[in-house]
């Protein structure tokens, strides 16, 4: 199994805490194969240091930029112009097969076996499932296609501004020729797939294998507790309400596993992540709030999932027909269920 790895990117430290997070998981569920990261020079030693404990290879890579800021606009996400850095990985020639996976992706059992699927293999993008998602993928590393790779993304570009769009222009055949190469969506399962399409998730989402943090706002954006094990961020961000379990397992692994590596000092950290919020757990009331349930380390999964529901609302604020819609995945997030609301009903039940 040692021609085979888990291959994943960070270019900055960042990255490098959810890359050192995803590479914990991996080993917690006994992964038989080589564990990977590409770092760029911004990571600093220091986290090139951590990272060597965790990762058998910690190979330095240099940037690689489309700086389209026109495409990446209209996604916007103006960093994302150096995920073209991904298609380093197809230069790991020492290794037959690989999966990669973003450093914002977390493994909740043992995913080894989707090194019996071939290049190109990924699960659906949720915002177009006629593209597959390039968080996480199995290919074969290949100096012929690391090569046709970068000519076309000069000469192409990606219609995304990131290695996404560039990918499934050049694997554009994925969504039509061969169904194996199509992974189940648990390989892969986003928030955004959660809240816009929650009865599925209830159904389903105690199943899921990889959770994947897409979007704007990572694991390390929040704080946390780790005395009363709350995750606290931005009132208006859905994630945290939408799927706390998932953050809470982040940020576990983190506290538990990762930071005890970490030198105080060192690590550059643009965002605050450390836990010492007190102790309004925003977490814990919107979930009160909202009837949604938390997953603690002790708890399944799957518990928690077939808990997860949306109870209603006391009669004053709502009415059967709005807890249908909720049900339906419909929450009028713009008004009555606007976090406006949530908030003046968090007000109440906190005071
Ligand atoms: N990445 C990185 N530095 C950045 C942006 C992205 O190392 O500044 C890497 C990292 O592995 C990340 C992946 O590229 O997981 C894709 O970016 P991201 O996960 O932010 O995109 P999303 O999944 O939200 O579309
Ligand atoms: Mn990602």
């Amino acid at each position: 199994m040692s021609d085979q790895a888990f291959v994943t990117l960070a270019t900055n430290d960042l990255y490098g805490k959810g890359a050192l997070v995803l590479g914990t998981s991996l080993r917690n569920h006994r992964t038989t194969r080589q564990l990977v990261v590409l770092v760029s020079p911004q990571v600093s030693n220091n986290m090139r240091a951590v990272l060597g404990k965790i990762f058998d290879e910690v190979i330095l890579v240099n940037v690689l930029d489309s700086k389209d800021s026109a495409h990446l606009a209209m996604i916007k996400r103006p960093e994302l112009g150096v995920t073209f850095t991904k298609l380093h990985c197809w230069a790991l020639t020492h290794y037959s097969k690989c999966i990669f996976m973003d450093a914002d992706t977390l493994v909740l059992c043992n995913i080894d076996e989707l090194f019996e699927r071939e290049e190109l293999s990924a699960a659906p993008d949720p915002g177009w499932p006629d593209c597959f998602n390039t968080g996480v993928f199995v290919y074969r590393p290949s100096i012929e296609t690391y090569n046709e790779l970068l000519q076309f993304s000069t000469e192409k570009g990606s219609f995304d501004g990131g290695d996404q769009g560039l990918l499934n222009s050049f694997f554009s055949n994925w969504a039509t020729a061969d169904i194996n190469k199509h992974l189940p969506f648990i390989y892969n399962l986003s928030s955004v797939a959660i809240y816009s399409y929650l009865p599925a998730f209830k159904q389903y989402g105690a199943d899921a294998k990889v959770v994947h943090f897409l979007g704007n706002t990572k694991p390390w954006n929040y704080s946390y507790n780790p005395k009363t094990r709350c995750v606290t961020g931005d009132s208006h961000d859905y994630s945290l309400v939408t799927h706390p379990e998932f953050l809470n397992m982040w940020w576990d692994i983190f506290t538990t596993s990762v930071s005890p590596l970490l030198p105080v000092h060192g690590i550059s950290n643009e965002q605050s992540s450390s836990g010492t919020q007190e102790p309004s757990c925003l977490a814990y009331a919107l979930a009160f709030s909202c009837g949604l349930s938390f997953c603690r380390k002790e708890e399944k999964l799957s518990e928690a999932v077939s808990q997860l529901s949306f109870t209603p609302p006391p009669p004053a604020v709502s009415s059967e027909e709005r807890r249908k819609k909720w049900e339906q995945g419909q929450a009028d997030y713009m008004g009555e269920d606007s976090f406006q609301n949530i908030q003046k009903k968090l007000d109440a039940y906190l005071n």
